[in-house]
């Protein structure tokens, strides 16, 4: 299964909200199937199309990885829709293999409803807290073009521009492939 090169801050995919999937053909599965295996080669727990190149509204997630996570099962959201929020919010550290070796604090709902098909393209609506929401709601603002710098406060975001800008440059030591810059 091939390994694809993850798109970084900059490249415009990343800006773009993604078209909804029609129809879950071979060619999307073997799509979510690049995708699972190229999350995992670059060790991250989400990842979503166009971090791949792809414009499709589509993200995987595996956070089994994760001490005290174990059990929740990997999962693919295609089309997804985040249809509640709780009005309690908590700050969590967030990375993001399309910002490598950076990291903020953002904040985000603790507990969210989801609704999303399935590879069997059925309709699943589930409820997720903590981490778990956590990384459906970054993945969910990939989709919709945002990235970690829309969603931290003015000042970190200011404190975050040089760090942005050698990311940009490609001036990043990382062990996954990633796209030329454009
Ligand atoms: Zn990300």
């Amino acid at each position: 299964m091939p390994i694809v090169p993850i798109t970084i801050y900059g490249d415009k995919i990343l800006r773009k909200t993604t078209k909804p999937v029609d129809a879950v053909d071979d060619e999307v599965i073997r799509d979510i199937q690049n995708m699972f295996e190229t999350m995992r080669y670059a060790n991250g727990i989400g990842l979503a199309a166009n971090q791949v190149n792809l414009d499709k509204s589509i993200f995987v997630i595996d956070i089994s990885p994760v001490e005290g996570y174990e059990n929740i099962k990997p999962v693919v959201m295609i089309n997804p829709e985040i249809v509640e929020e709780s009005e309690e919010r908590i700050i969590m550290e967030e990375g993001c293999l399309s910002l490598p070796n950076l990291r903020a604090d953002v904040e985000r709902s603790e507990i969210i409803k989801v609704r999303y098909l399935d590879t069997d393209e059925e309709i699943q609506e589930i409820e997720a807290g903590d981490l778990f929401a956590r990384v459906i709601l970054h993945e969910y603002d990939h989709l919709i073009g945002k990235m970690i710098p829309d969603r931290v406060e003015p000042g970190m975001k200011k404190r975050l521009q040089k760090e942005l800008i050698k990311i940009m440059k490609r001036d990043v030591d990382i062990d996954y492939p990633i796209t030329q810059r454009n």
